[in-house]
């Protein structure tokens, strides 16, 4: 099997607070193979994104990994010095969050974001880096690039921003983009052109993708693969088709139910009853049991650990008939 681009084995994440150590990403393992979209869902406090600021080296303190190791094109990046790892960040490993503007400084130029990151990472000269941003713009479909190239974020609407993001991120040919949220500051008209946008480029530039969202119907149409999350677990993991056509867990079902139907009404779409719990009263046995419409006995007592359920793995003691092969043996996600 070819190396993976990113290969993340155990990986957990704690805080110490003054009533215990909280645990936000527990145990979780999965791995992005070249050029792949490994989309990451959930709902809000599920670890989704405290997955990825720990892929990337930029928990807040006292958050920390307490546990497992991150691998990059088979090196280990989970103990890198800061700044190495602020180097690391933008050349091999972009990034795109939510709001644009977390990434674009209003007092400095499109321009000179682009030329910056583009002469720091890469050996180009400042005219060779400044048309080599104007063709990033080109890409993104930023339109008379060679003029706007020299005005402020505040110029650019919030898709044209994202538009920026989204070049910023790949000026360094990283083998690796994170993106967190990337469409959901933006309004619902554009979000879907930012997602193809996205998808697109990846695949053109060979550029593997790690995609953090709340919204399932984004995964759908952008991920090879998906992991689900669920009080900092990973619960179901599989090819992206598989697990929206067949899901196997009820809360990928409740996410899969929550998606907009064309024509469909607002009133009708499904709801996960209940709310995440919080990291300091997350459930015995199957974190999931007091939302789950299917709960029996045995889930209020043990955690079920990912079990092979067809093409794809699902923690639900529904699948206990069909146990996990030679994997890791542990929790929590993909043979590696
Ligand atoms: Fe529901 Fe039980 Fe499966 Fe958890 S293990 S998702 S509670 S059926």
């Amino acid at each position: 099997m070819a190396r993976p681009v990113l290969q993340v084995d155990n990986l957990t994440v704690e805080f110490p607070t003054r009533r215990g150590t909280l645990r936000a990403v527990d145990d979780i393992s999965f791995r992005i193979d070249a050029g792949e979209v490994l989309g990451v869902v959930g709902e809000s406090g599920a670890g989704k994104s405290m997955t990825g600021t720990a892929v990337i080296g930029l928990l807040e303190p006292p958050g920390r990994i307490s546990g497992g190791r991150v691998q990059l094109e088979g090196a280990r990046i989970d103990h890198l010095p800061h700044d190495q790892m602020r180097r690391l960040r933008g050349q091999r490993i972009g990034m795109i969050f939510q709001d644009p503007l977390t990434s674009l400084n209003p007092l400095y130029t499109i321009g000179f974001h682009l030329t910056e990151t583009i002469r720091t990472h890469t050996d180009r000269g400042e005219a060779e880096a400044r048309a080599r941003a104007i063709e990033l713009l080109t890409e993104v479909g930023i339109p008379a690039p060679a003029q706007r190239i020299d005005q402020y974020p505040h110029h650019f609407s919030g898709g044209m921003r994202q538009r920026v993001v989204i070049a910023l991120a790949l000026c360094a040919e990283p083998r690796l983009v994170i993106a967190d949220e990337p469409t959901t500051a933006l309004d619902v008209s554009i979000q879907a052109q930012i997602i193809q946008l996205l998808k697109r480029l990846c695949r053109e530039h060979g550029t593997s993708v790690l995609l953090i969202t709340h919204d399932m119907g984004v995964i759908a149409e952008t991920a090879d693969r998906v992991a689900v999350m669920y009080a900092g677990r990973i619960v179901e993991v599989g090819p992206v088709r598989e697990v929206v056509q067949n899901a196997k867990h009820p809360y990928t079902e409740g996410l899969m139910d929550a998606i907009p139907k064309i024509g469909g009404r607002t009133e009708d779409l499904a709801q996960i009853r209940g709310t995440m719990p919080r990291l300091s009263q997350i459930p015995a046995g199957c974190a999931f049991h007091p939302r789950c419409p299917r709960a029996f006995d045995r889930c209020r007592q043990e955690r079920p650990e990912l079990l092979d359920a067809g093409a794809s793995r699902a923690a639900c003691w529904l699948h206990a008939g069909e146990p996990a092969g030679a994997g890791t043996g542990r929790g929590g996600g993909e043979r590696g």
